[in-house]
């Protein structure tokens, strides 16, 4: 029994949601190969066979897998495939477009954001937005499986050596070109990697109002920026803060939540924080029953004052 773990990369170091995703499958209980794909990608191969736990980096290089192109990266994993028993990525954006192309081409299930590895074929995943827990078992020879990173610690990034072994890279599957990226540059910590979040709601009323507010927070604790979906409906925050069932899924340490009423929608993607802090003026908002600490306040005192004592 061996699992694959597909890399996400940058060609030059390796995301942390592949080090929950590592984590996963050495709970499969076989050995671990982790896959990086790409071009120029010797630095990323090295950083994952620094990964504890990994026995073998396979690299493929070349210009068909240089900017992730999901149906270049698919076809690498399918010709490779025959050697696993299992092949897992992160649920991310990138490995939930690659793990259902691989599933279908091997005819096989896929088993999507898993929290827990019961046994090798017996998996937890959440459903009906994180309200009740599906425990799913799989009978496919290949198990190819999306891993929430929220559910696993990270697997040591240093104290591992595996070898690292070249992979004929694929040509070029001609379905799509790489047009160009636009990549947010922000100084804070990311969203899914943060240990602390302050997360804005509708309350905050307007784009200036949210950064007024919050920012300074933030500032204070080092925290990563959230918001809930209405919050970005309305324009005060952008997209890729967003945080819930249709947005990022998170568990830090601290999650502060100002103004933000507690929907399931928005509860689903961080009820898992360690610790919550819910600030909101009505003392029936459903946060408050997931909140360690609520605080029925004003956020437009609250909030500045919380920064202030800080
Ligand atoms: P509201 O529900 O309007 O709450 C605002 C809160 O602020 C209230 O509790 C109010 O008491 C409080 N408040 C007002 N003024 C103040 C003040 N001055 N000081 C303190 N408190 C104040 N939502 C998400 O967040 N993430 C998702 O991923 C997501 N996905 C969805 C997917 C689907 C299919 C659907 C149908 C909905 C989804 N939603 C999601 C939307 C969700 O249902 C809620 O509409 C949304 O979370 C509400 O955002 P909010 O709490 O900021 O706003």
């Amino acid at each position: 029994m061996t699992a694959l773990v597909i890399a996400e990369h940058d060609n030059q170091t390796i995301k942390t949601a592949t080090l929950n995703t590592v984590t996963a499958a050495l709970a499969c209980g076989g050995d671990v190969h982790v896959l990086v794909a790409g071009e120029g990608a010797a630095a990323a191969a090295q950083a994952a066979a620094q990964i504890a736990g990994v026995a073998k980096v396979i690299l493929a290089e070349g210009p068909a897998l240089k900017d992730g192109l999901a149906e270049n990266l698919a076809a690498q994993v399918l010709a490779i495939a025959g050697n696993y028993s299992h092949i897992l990525a992160p649920a991310t954006a990138s490995g939930k477009n690659v793990a259902p192309r691989v599933a279908a081409k091997l005819d096989v299930a896929q088993i999507s954001d898993i929290t827990k590895v019961v046994s090798a074929d017996t998996f937890e995943r959440p459903i009906y937005a994180g309200n009740a827990i599906a425990t799913v078992q799989s009978t496919d020879a290949t198990k190819v499986i999306t891993v929430r990173g929220t559910g696993f610690d990270a697997a040591a990034a240093t104290g591992g050596s595996a070898a690292v072994e070249n992979a004929a890279a694929v040509a070029d599957s001609g379905k799509s070109s790489f047009v160009g990226r636009e990549v947010t540059k922000n100084d804070r910590p990311e969203l899914t990697a943060a240990k602390i979040i302050v997360s804005g709601g509708r309350a905050l009323g307007s784009a200036e109002k949210f950064n007024e507010v919050m920012t300074p927070l933030a500032d204070k604790l080092g925290a990563a920026i959230g918001a809930s979906r209405a919050a970005v409906d309305a324009g005060y925050a952008p997209n890729d803060l967003q945080v819930g069932q249709t947005g990022k899924i998170v568990a830090p340490q601290l999650y502060v939540a100002a103004g933000i009423s507690g929907a399931i929608q928005h509860l689903a993607g961080m009820k898992d924080s360690k610790v919550i802090v819910a600030i909101n003026k009505d003392e029936e908002a459903p946060i408050f029953s997931v909140a360690d600490y609520g605080l029925v306040a004003d956020l437009f005192d609250a909030v500045p004052e919380m920064a202030s004592k800080l």
